[in-house]
């Protein structure tokens, strides 16, 4: 008999675990939205997945949104001067995770998958756990619902460094070649502008990383898409002129209602294996490598430590399911989580003064421009150049 899986969560980890994991184990998919109040709800994400993580969508036949963006390079500039354009290995893309989440959830229904509605409670997981060999918590972060016990060597904030604040607009012309553009602002902040879909069409997404109390953190109290896109406007006029020139004032407006977003994130990362009752419990994504998304990071490390665990799971499929298939999966995960984590800390820091002086260098030289742009699609390579000279 095939052994009895419970993924809890159904976003960028559980949705890719469920597609990976439903051929070789009996699979269960706990959530509690439904995809039609997935479609309609807020905004989460500006959810960039580079291209090893869409090939490992690919891999486990996942539902492809041909007419994303294709994201080949992308821009970096420092306040007001651009400094350069680098390539991407392989093309990135944004596809608005309300119908990304929706639309795999809808395919795996189609499919046969096992679905179970509701929000799952701490109370709930004595119980459950004697249903299932195996339960993983891809609760994102709201959760998790068990106490994964924190890293403490990978979890060096008490506070967010950031105050993150999104919308998806029309009305914005594209930076060319087509991409995603970063501006430092030193000490106040980033923007990040992004080439998305939506199921309305194509947007820009601009996200502003702003240090808090600083120039940038200026959408405190701001509660409706109306305030919201006046202040952006306001925003790319005094800080952001380049972009504020790509405006069409005429057009410029939220693409619906909710496409708006103001959250902050205090990174933390837990040891992602747990015995709950006598069974294991995995944990997945946000759940247990939260990050602030300054480096675009948390959908593909999700989706990175997805595949590790899949292939965990697939090398003990004939053996008991202790604590040991738990060491096997972190032993696998945790050089990328590392990599992946101490960068995107350091990235909310100043940049150490080598970095500073790699990026002046890569305005003129492109091998260069296409090295740090390989950054996000590779972290361990960006690790190597903040911390390994
Ligand atoms: C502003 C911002 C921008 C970002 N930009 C990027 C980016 O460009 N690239 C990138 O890679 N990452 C980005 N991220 C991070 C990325 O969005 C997350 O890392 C990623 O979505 C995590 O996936 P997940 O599956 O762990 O969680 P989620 O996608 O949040 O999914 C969690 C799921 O669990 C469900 N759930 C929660 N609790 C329960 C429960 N008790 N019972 C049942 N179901 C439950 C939720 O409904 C949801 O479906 C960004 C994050 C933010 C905040």
């Amino acid at each position: 008999m095939s052994k009895r899986i419970a993924i809890i969560g159904s976003g960028t980890a559980g949705l890719q675990l469920a597609y990976s994991l439903r051929k070789d184990f009996d699979v269960t998919l706990l959530h509690y939205e439904e995809p039609e109040e997935t479609r309609r709800g807020r905004i989460q994400s500006t959810q960039v997945h580079f291209h090893p993580t869409l090939q490992r969508e690919r891999r486990f036949l996942m539902p492809d949104t041909n007419d994303a963006p294709s994201i080949q390079t992308i821009h970096f500039n420092v306040g007001t001067q651009k400094l350069f354009v680098g390539r991407l290995k392989g093309a990135a893309s944004s596809v608005d995770q309300r119908l990304a989440y929706s639309t795999a959830m809808d395919d795996l229904r189609r499919q046969g998958l096992r679905f179970r509605n509701g929000r799952v409670s701490r109370n709930e997981l004595a119980s459950m756990a004697e249903s299932y060999d195996l339960l993983i918590d891809a609760t994102g972060k709201a959760g998790p619902l068990v106490p994964f016990p924190v890293e403490a060597g990978l979890t060096p904030f008490q506070t967010p460094q950031r105050k993150c604040i999104v919308g998806y607009f029309k009305g914005v012309s594209p930076v060319e070649p087509e991409g995603i553009s970063i501006t430092v602002m030193p000490g106040i902040g980033e923007m990040f502008e992004i080439p998305a879909i939506t199921e309305q069409g194509r947007v820009t997404i601009l996200f502003i990383e702003a240090v808090p109390d600083g120039l940038l953190d200026a959408f405190k109290g701001i509660k409706t898409p109306q305030d919201f896109a006046a202040r952006m406007e306001s925003v790319l006029q005094e800080s952001f002129p380049e972009i504020y020139g790509r405006v069409d004032l005429d057009r410029f407006s939220l693409v619906d209602e909710v496409a708006f977003l103001q959250t902050a994130i205090t990174p933390i990362v837990r040891r992602p294996y747990l015995m709950q009752s006598g069974t294991l419990v995995l944990g997945c994504g946000d759940s247990v490598i939260l990050a602030d998304p300054i480096t675009g990071q948390g959908c593909n490390t999700a989706s990175y430590c997805a595949e590790q665990l899949y292939e965990t799971l697939l090398a003990h499929q004939e053996s008991p399911w202790d604590e040991q298939v738990g060491i096997d999966y972190w032993n696998r995960a945790r050089p990328y989580v590392t990599a992946v984590t101490e960068w995107t800390n350091a990235m909310t820091g100043p940049l150490p003064e080598h970095i500073g002086q790699m990026l002046m260098h890569a305005a003129a030289d492109q091998e260069t421009a296409d090295r740090i742009v390989h950054w996000f699609e590779q972290p361990s390579t960006a690790h190597e150049a903040f911390f390994r000279r």
